[in-house]
């Protein structure tokens, strides 16, 4: 009778604890999904910091950066040029507030992406996708 007992009572504990789980889940699902102070400070520096090596980069090819002449130097200063753009967007991001935000399914971008690059304007997911 008392080992009875305690066997039906045993799967009903599991489900609760199960339960809690689930709840555990959803509470850290929408700490994820809810804007995040992201301390900007360090990536702003970042994005300046490469941002001002990249614009010394294509005052540097510039001149001679012709496809005619150097279609080297002209893939680089092409490279740059959008890189700088990247970096632009991103500071003019953390101007706006919405740095770390995916600008296609605006989901939260992963810090560690961030930390790898910066700039990045898509998650990882979207980013594959759009590749
Ligand atoms: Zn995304």
């Amino acid at each position: 009778m008392g080992d009875l007992i305690h066997v039906s009572r045993t799967p009903f504990e599991a489900n609760a604890s199960h339960l809690r789980r689930v709840s555990f889940c959803m509470e850290s699902d929408m700490t994820t999904e809810s804007p995040v102070d992201i301390d900007t400070g360090p990536f702003r520096a970042l994005l300046e910091e490469s941002l001002t090596e990249r614009l010394a980069i294509i005052e540097e090819l510039a001149p001679h950066a012709l496809p005619s002449i150097d279609p080297m130097a002209y893939q680089t200063l092409a490279a740059n040029r959008r890189a700088v753009d990247e970096i632009t967007n991103a500071l003019n991001r953390i101007d706006a507030g919405t740095y770390g935000r995916c600008a296609r399914c605006s989901g939260w971008i992963a810090p560690a992406r961030l930390e790898a690059v910066p700039h990045a304007a898509t998650c990882i997911d979207c980013s594959r996708a759009a590749a």
